[in-house]
Parts: C-alpha cells; structure tokens; sequence
C-alpha cells in the first residue's frame, strides 16, 4: 500500500458511506486535485431565499417538485431547456407550489421580464420529463402559450437571454442549438414548448451579446 493509497483510506474512513457509492476511481480523481469537498453528499452552505441570478425574485417550488442536489458536483450542467407556461404567471407559480402536480422549473419568465427562481440551480427540478435532463439542465418557463406569438415579448427574451447567458458562463455551456434547447427537444417528451413562434435565431443572438 503506498502513501496514496493510504491516504485514500483515511479518507474513505472520513467521508464514509459517500465514499463507498462513490467508488475509489473517482475518489482517487478528487484526491488527486485536491477537490474531496466536492465529492456528493459534501453541500455547498445555503442562505434561505438566495437567488443564482441577480435580480430573481425568491418564490420556492414545492420541495416535492424537485430533487435536493449539489450540483454541478454531483451532475454536471449542460443544457438549458426553454419551456412556455401554456398559462399566466400566477397559475404556473400556483402549479409549481402544489405538491401533487410532480413539476417545475428553476426560473419563470415574465411578459414584461421580471424573472421569478422557484428552484436553486443547485438542485434537480422536474421540468423535462426525463430524468438524464432533469439532472443535467436548467429549465426556463416563459409566461405564455405556444400557439400566441404575441405572447414572446422584447423585454421576455432580452431577459430571458440574459438569464441565459448567465447560466451558460457559470457552467461553460456552448451557445448553440446543440446545448440550449427546446422542451420539444428532450427524449421521449410529448410537449411541443416553446412551438414554432419562438425565434430561436433572436433568442441565441442576444445570449450571445
Ligand atoms: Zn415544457
């Protein structure tokens, strides 16, 4: 057993049960560059009605709408799913809140831009439908529906890009089609959101300026 080795016990003693499902390939990796802290199961702290994008007001989903993680420690982050509410802004936070309807995203989009977090990005919110998804993305709702043009606003996607942009720099996420993507877009998924009056064109240009 050489020192490295050794040292992995101890640690492996010390993390105990998160160290086990781990597995000692990817501990090695964490011991290796110094990131044990990082390892799941290790939470970052939290402040209560902290928001991830400056400006976001705090109105929390029901924690039965989503799954508690440490994210991108534990799943790493690469795409944004763009939903539409197919309703106002107040049925979705109301669906969002209850319990029993089993979904929700980490951010709203209002008509006029305001941005509502529902979700910390930290954690798995049920939006796409698909579990890989849910795990490795955000998910944006915009007020609206998909079949109104008029619903997509000037000020819903500067702000919405904004938004965007902020959680691509945060995880090194390409600005493309490839990673910023419609609920459309997910495997397996019966939603046609955002539907064909989403200009995906403008939406991607202004992420990117
Ligand atoms: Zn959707």
């Amino acid at each position: 057993m050489g020192d490295a080795d050794r040292r992995l016990g101890r640690r492996a003693l010390l993390v105990g049960g998160a160290a086990a499902a781990v597995g000692t390939a990817a501990l090695a990796r964490a011991e290796l560059t110094h990131l044990w802290w990082r390892l799941p199961g290790v939470e970052k702290p939290r402040v209560a009605g902290a928001v991830d994008f400056r400006g976001a007001r705090w109105v929390p989903a029901s924690p039965a709408n989503y799954r508690r993680a440490d994210r991108p420690d534990d799943y790493a982050v690469d795409r944004v799913v763009v939903h539409v509410t197919q309703g106002g802004y107040a049925s979705a936070v109301k669906a969002f809140q209850d319990p029993a309807h089993g979904a929700a995203a980490h951010y709203i989009v209002r008509r006029d831009g305001r941005i509502t977090q529902l979700i910390r990005e930290l954690d798995v919110a049920f939006h796409a439908g698909n579990r890989e998804y849910n795990e490795r993305s955000v998910g944006i709702e915009h007020e609206g529906f998909v079949q109104d043009a008029s619903s997509f606003t000037d000020a819903m996607y500067a702000s919405s890009a904004r938004l965007t942009a902020a959680i691509c720099g945060r995880y090194g996420i390409p600005v493309d089609r490839e990673h910023i993507i419609g609920h459309v877009q997910v495997p397996g998924t019966d939603h046609t959101d955002p539907g064909p009056h989403w200009d995906w064109e403008r939406y991607l240009q202004k992420i990117k300026n």
